[in-house]
């Protein structure tokens, strides 16, 4: 089978709810999310199963958009997220058949935007779409060459490749470009360079690479993403060589999303050369004035209002990644909810006074600076920090850094496990919820955080 590779949805589900723990406060995660389960992954629709019914329609209102968000990142593809109430012996394909559209029946894994289906169902699913994309100075470039090859797939540039740090949007354009190239009935191919890779390995060892072969190359518009992943895998990237001259030589279009530029990616020559013969377009930070309106955006999508002095605030204090940026509006919409107090800016103040400490002043720290303010503040040796060790000061240094680092910079996960002495990205992602969770309660912590922060701004 096919679907022999996809990781069950227990596993998927585990590290969900890791990565959602650190989006919300230590109590928020507990109410809403200690009895869920995930049940079925397979096809467009997740569902979320809950014990308790009066979480349904929280859930459904507000945490809807950050699960969705949440799996679409760890499986590389679009979802729906739909919460059903677990009967005691309810089975998942009880919790499915009452919601889920059928699957297609071809539903290709990974194509997330597999071949037409009906118009409502392809709209119900269409999260990221270019009218939701708010266009600014930042990523201006980045979005004229999306609509473009959405638009005239195969005549614009290609491939066009958009770069730019964690949570500025790449992710939506290349959905955006999906969901508007299935309108025109385009066969559309989307996943992430990782599960590219899973399903080029499992097609290898299963004698399948007709099929797999036939599904890429035969792509009007192949959109990868995070193709970074790829650097290192040697078969891979040949593979996609070809995959790439083929879709090319068919009059397909091709677009990649990437952390770093193409100079920048350890590749095969070849292909590094490829990915600028096209339009290589970067996405920058946002603006002050861009974040406010992709604020109302979000908030529109929910038919919620916030007064303007609360967006500024919000806007102010997270200058660099527009993931958490709707982060911290969900954090303060949740306390709103949850305290049935009216949004105002001592509401925002109090939801994000721990757990979003990145202010203006620290904007795009330089992650050498940070480095090394820890270890001057703390006295550990910037050996000692990318070493192996493991005794408590050590340790919980080494969580401080990985902390700020993702508080104050672009960097993603993997690379500033890189920095710290080649920790993988879980770790990282560990690290930073560990600190997230004691931070409101640890003065210690509270004071080292202080310190170092008080060091860069005297180097800035
Ligand atoms: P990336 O793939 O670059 O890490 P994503 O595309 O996943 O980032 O974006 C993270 C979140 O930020 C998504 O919810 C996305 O909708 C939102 N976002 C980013 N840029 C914009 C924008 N210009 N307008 C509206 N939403 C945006
Ligand atoms: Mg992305």
């Amino acid at each position: 089978m096919e679907t022999a590779a996809i990781p069950d949805s227990s596993r998927i589900w585990r590290q969900a709810l890791k990565d959602l723990e650190i989006q919300m406060s230590p109590a928020e995660f507990r109410t809403w999310f200690a009895d869920t389960e995930l049940d079925s992954s397979e096809g467009p629709v997740c569902v979320v199963s809950i014990e308790n019914p009066l979480t349904k329609g929280w859930l459904e209102t507000k945490c809807r958009g950050m699960v969705a968000r949440t799996l679409e990142d760890l499986m590389g593809r679009p979802v729906q997220v739909q919460f059903a109430i677990r009967r005691q012996h309810s089975t998942p394909s009880a919790a499915l058949e009452l919601q889920v559209p059928p699957a297609h029946p071809k539903g290709r894994r990974g194509s997330t935007v597999p071949t037409p289906r009906p118009r409502a169902e392809r709209t119900a699913s269409a999260r990221f779409t270019f009218d939701n994309f708010v266009v600014g100075s930042s990523n201006r470039l980045a979005h004229a060459a999306a609509v473009a090859a959405a638009e005239l797939p195969g005549t614009a540039h290609n491939p066009l490749f958009i770069y730019g740090g964690a949570g500025l949007g790449k992710t939506h354009l290349l959905h955006a470009i999906g969901h508007h190239a299935l309108e025109d009935d385009l066969r559309v191919v989307y996943v992430s360079s990782e599960t590219f890779t899973n399903e080029f390995i499992e097609s290898v060892s299963r004698g399948r690479m007709e099929s797999f072969r036939e599904r890429y190359r035969r792509a009007d518009l192949l959109l990868i993403d995070d193709i970074q992943f790829i650097a290192g895998k040697d078969g891979t990237q040949e593979e996609f060589f070809h995959t790439f001259n083929a879709v090319l030589e068919a009059g397909g279009q091709i677009v990649l999303a990437s952390d770093r530029a193409p100079r920048a990616l350890a590749l095969a020559q070849r292909l590094q050369s490829r990915f600028a013969w096209g339009l290589v377009a970067d996405i920058q930070e946002p603006d002050v004035e861009t974040r406010i309106a992709i604020l109302q955006t979000k908030l529109a999508a929910r038919n919620c209002v916030v007064p303007s002095d609360v967006l500024g605030y919000i806007a102010e204090r997270v200058p660099s990644n527009v993931r958490e940026l709707e982060g911290a509006l969900n954090r303060v919409l949740a306390q709103a909810d949850m305290l049935d107090a009216p949004v105002n800016m001592d509401l925002a103040r109090g939801a994000l006074q721990h757990t979003l400490t990145a202010s203006p002043d620290h904007r795009g720290s330089n992650p050498e600076a940070i480095i090394k303010a820890v270890c001057h503040t703390s006295g550990i040796s910037r050996r000692a920090l990318e070493g192996r060790g493991r005794d408590r000061r050590t340790a919980s240094t080494r969580q401080l850094a990985m902390y700020l680092l993702r508080e104050h910079t672009a960097l993603s996960l993997s690379d500033i496990g890189g920095l710290l002495g080649g920790r993988d990205h879980t770790t990282v992602l560990h690290g930073h919820a560990k600190l997230t969770e004691k931070l409101p309660t640890d003065d210690r912590l509270k004071e080292s955080l202080a310190a170092v922060r008080m060091e860069l701004d005297r180097g800035a």
